[in-house]
């Protein structure tokens, strides 16, 4: 009895030690760096060599208002490769097939880098497809995907920049034309 009681009191003990931790009044440095250090995610994924004016195109895409983890998304930053970049970041997600391919038709030189404990664990090239299925809102207003319920469907005529052209009226569309569903 005696020497359950002990155990309870160094049990005890225990406790009031991590509570007893103190919080200085000026941050600790490795809070300070912390801090600064937000945009990196333990797990998710990070998509790299957006094109500066499709970055938040890529956000919309993902979704990523909704996003319950670590969200950050940068923009004009400097690359080496393709002039001004974006990049987004997502804590706690990864990419389905479908949203890697809606990225590709925004961002064509995008990396998709899949992030566990802190490192890349993968990176994955976006690949533009041949066809568009049911991601692309057709520019043509007579044509039957805007009037009744069917899925539009595209054929990638050119892949940078990227012309598409449609399934159903035929209709060619650029770039610039391009609205995501
Ligand atoms: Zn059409």
């Amino acid at each position: 009895m005696a020497k359950k009681k002990a155990k309870n009191k160094a049990h005890r003990k225990r406790k009031e030690k991590v509570r007893a931790k103190k919080v200085t009044q000026s941050a600790p440095k490795e809070e300070a760096k912390r801090e600064l250090k937000i945009g990196a995610i333990d797990e998710g994924t990070v998509i790299d060599h957006i094109p500066t004016d499709a970055t938040f195109k890529v956000a919309e895409i993902l979704d990523l208002e909704n996003q319950k983890g670590i969200v950050s998304i940068a923009t004009n930053l400097q690359s080496k490769s393709i002039g001004k970049k974006g990049i987004v970041k997502v804590g706690g997600k990864s990419l389905t097939q479908d949203e890697v391919n809606k990225i590709a038709i925004v961002a064509p030189d995008a990396t998709v880098n899949i992030i566990k404990n802190y490192y890349v664990k993968e990176k994955i090239k976006v690949k533009t497809p041949e066809i568009i299925d049911n991601v692309v809102k057709c520019s043509n207003p007579v044509c039957i995907t805007n009037n009744e319920q069917v899925a539009t469907k595209f054929y990638v005529a050119k892949k940078d920049p990227l012309k598409i052209k449609c399934h159903y009226c035929e209709r060619s569309m650029g770039k610039d034309d391009i609205k995501i569903i």
